[in-house]
């Protein structure tokens, strides 16, 4: 009857130089927190642990006021059950205006997932198989690299460096931001090209910059490319803007990575002219209230004509990449170099044509990436 013990949060910094079109990413920080549990395995308490992707802020103050409280309170039967968790964390909660309480719960939620995982001694893309799709698993999982960030005294010499060593570390598909002028971009487009080999092998985001006006301008130049995506033209929650761009862009879109609910994402798929044969989901479970409400996403899917292969979520963390085994998703982001420690995948990963396998080992598998559960247990004071 394993019962959680503590619950306990910290915030890190997770700040680099890099930028897109829209933020800086100098000050930015990421909680982590531990989920303590009354199960002793070799001598220590299993902990489950969890943070919150990247983009957002560290969302301490609602984990102390509101989600730690009432996980440590809820009464969940004597098991580490996520739903019951994610039901008692949302008690007394509003519909609508999710905020970044979705971004706090998505934390807590991936710390259950791994908590559970480890007590039921399984990977938990195993667990997740187990539970939702008669214990099927892929085996790998594409992935590619998102970098092309905009950064200080960058030029294009520099972006076709960085492309090239992505390349050199098995990935085939690469993506680069766009956004702060057009003919410029059009020029790092031509020049990641040059590298990657085929415009198929690249993907530009928006990054949610631009206007009608400009998407459809970025739109028009960006046709006679054929891009592996074109993502996140407008805002993330301007669905006529994404619907327009449909109508007049005859290529793969993408986007989805700032809509926190479940609700949200419905509302892309009815009314952001989404296209089921050729654009991608990227809904990140840990911004967006966690895998709990990520599978009411995924069950809804087939209302609007989607499948889980039309999602490949924003954060490149090895809990969407679970999700993506285990559930069958299209893909997983991944950022060779930067978020670090929490971007990445298990260490020893190996990247092959911008595929690749998962660890054996029980939970998320943060345990398999030294940087990340040296951070994760150092700042939590779990060992
Ligand atoms: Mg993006």
């Amino acid at each position: 009857m394993p019962s959680i013990v503590e619950v306990r949060t910290a915030v890190v910094p997770i700040a680099s130089a890099i930028s897109n079109a829209y933020i800086d990413f100098s000050k930015m920080t990421a909680s982590v927190v531990a989920v303590i549990s009354d199960v002793v395995r070799d001598g220590k308490p299993v902990v489950g642990y969890g943070f919150n992707s990247n983009g957002r802020y560290a969302p301490d103050g609602l984990l102390k006021e509101r989600f730690v409280p009432r996980l440590q309170e809820a009464d969940l039967g004597g098991e580490i059950e996520p739903e019951l968790a994610w039901a008692a964390m949302m008690s007394n909660e509003k519909p609508g205006g999710h905020g970044e309480r979705s971004v706090a719960v998505g934390t807590l939620d991936m710390a259950l997932w791994d908590l559970a995982a480890k007590i039921a001694d399984k990977p938990l893309y195993r667990l997740i198989a187990d539970k939702w799709r008669g214990g099927k698993v892929d085996e790998k999982v594409f992935v590619y690299a998102a970098g092309g960030y905009y950064y200080p005294g960058k030029g294009r010499t520099e972006l076709q460096d960085e492309l090239k060593s992505y390349l050199d570390r098995g990935y085939r598909v690469c993506k680069i931001k766009i956004g702060n002028d057009l003919d410029e971009d059009l020029a790092r487009i031509d020049a990641a090209i040059e590298v990657v080999g085929s415009p198929q092998n690249l993907a530009v985001d928006a990054n949610g910059r631009f206007d009608l006006a400009t998407a459809t301008a970025y739109a028009e130049a960006l046709k006679p490319y054929n891009l592996f995506w074109y993502e996140e033209a407008g805002d993330p929650l301007d669905f006529e803007l994404q619907a327009a761009l449909a109508e007049i862009y005859p290529h793969p879109m993408a986007t989805g990575e700032n809509l926190f609910s479940h609700q949200d994402a419905r509302n892309l798929l009815r009314y952001g002219g989404m296209r089921p044969e050729k654009d991608w989901l990227q809904i990140d479970c840990a911004l967006s209230y966690g895998l709990v409400e990520y599978k009411r996403f995924l069950d809804l899917l087939p209302d609007y004509g989607f499948k889980p292969t039309n999602c490949i979520p924003h954060g490149g963390h090895q809990m969407s990449l679970n999700i993506a085994a285990g559930l069958g998703l299209g893909g997983n982001e991944s950022y060779p170099d930067v978020f670090a420690p929490f971007g990445g995948f298990a260490d020893g990963t190996r990247v092959e044509d911008s595929w690749v396998g998962l660890p054996e080992s029980p939970g998320v598998g943060f345990e398999e990436k030294a940087n990340l559960i040296e951070v994760m247990r150092r700042s939590t004071e779990t060992g």
